[in-house]
């Protein structure tokens, strides 16, 4: 779902090279709920590899604004973050992702956000970083700072997602449970584990005289999976047929299977 912020949050990139980056941010933009793109004398644009990389952000790309001067595309911002790989000759503010994040989130309701990206080869020029309130810089191996353009858009996106769904109480993925999951309650998995036990005696895997701890272990794993009304059914089934089988000592052919414990295999 597009997040209500987006149409105050403009995603501008300056200069853009490979028209493929530009389709690449759009998608980006659009997964994390991000819409609003400015495009500053974009080198091609429009163009068939912006549209195949965009995929289904396409309708980002109809709707972008191109301009041909920095000033235009940041026109109204209260609040311009300009991104850089390299820190300046003169020290600009620097905020790092979640930070810059958190204060676009957090200003998004007093005005226009303008969130900045450079050129491939050459990044943001001075006289644009001289327009930033802030930059930001994404923490990276020391060796190698410069990101895919397309990917530094990707990082910044997410973390105004999550900060955008943090400052509305909504949790980043939804409930991992299924709706229709209700694990049984403590006096049917008592009634379970009383048939289990009776069971594991019954065929000569649990041995009264060397319990070890294997009824407590198998309540932790049982309760731990927390199964429910299916699922308990199929265990009480497993317990009942173990039951209804045989013992193994009555059995008439008593060679022993190394693969059936004549005491409870527990470690000690
Ligand atoms: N050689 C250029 C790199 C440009 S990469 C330079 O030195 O700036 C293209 C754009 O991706 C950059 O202008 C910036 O907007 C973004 N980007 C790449 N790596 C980044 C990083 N580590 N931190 C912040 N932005 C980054």
């Amino acid at each position: 779902m597009p997040l209500a912020i987006a149409p105050n949050i403009r995603i501008i990139l300056i200069g853009t090279t490979h028209p493929g980056n530009i389709g690449s941010a759009a998608r980006a933009m659009k997964v994390m709920g991000l819409s609003r793109l400015v495009l500053v004398s974009p080198k091609h644009f429009p163009s068939g590899e912006a549209t195949a990389l965009a995929s289904n952000a396409d309708d980002i790309l109809k709707n972008a604004q191109v301009v041909e001067t920095f000033a235009e595309a940041i026109q109204g911002c209260g609040l311009v973050l300009g991104t850089t790989a390299h820190a300046r000759s003169l020290p600009w503010p620097t905020l790092d992702l979640k930070g810059a994040a958190q204060k676009a989130v957090a200003e998004v309701g007093e005005h226009d956000i303008a969130l900045v990206f450079g050129r491939e080869k050459t990044g943001l020029h001075n006289e644009e970083v001289e327009r930033c309130h802030h930059i930001v810089t994404i923490p990276t191996s020391e060796e190698y700072t410069s990101l895919n353009l397309a990917q530094a858009v990707q990082l910044m996106m997410y973390e105004i997602r999550l900060h955008a769904l943090e400052a509305m109480n909504t949790p980043s993925m939804p409930e991992q449970a299924p709706r229709d999951w209700h694990p049984e309650p403590p006096e049917k998995m008592e009634i379970f584990f009383a048939r289990l036990e009776k069971a594991l005696l019954h065929v000569g895997f649990l041995n009264p005289a060397q319990p070890k701890r294997l009824m407590q272990r198998l309540r932790r794993l049982f309760l731990r999976a927390r199964p429910d009304e299916n699922e308990l059914n199929i265990l009480n089934g497993i317990a009942s047929a173990l039951l209804d089988a045989t013992p193994k000592h009555t059995q008439a052919s008593s060679t022993p299977t190394p693969s059936t414990p004549s005491t409870t295999k527990e470690p000690e």
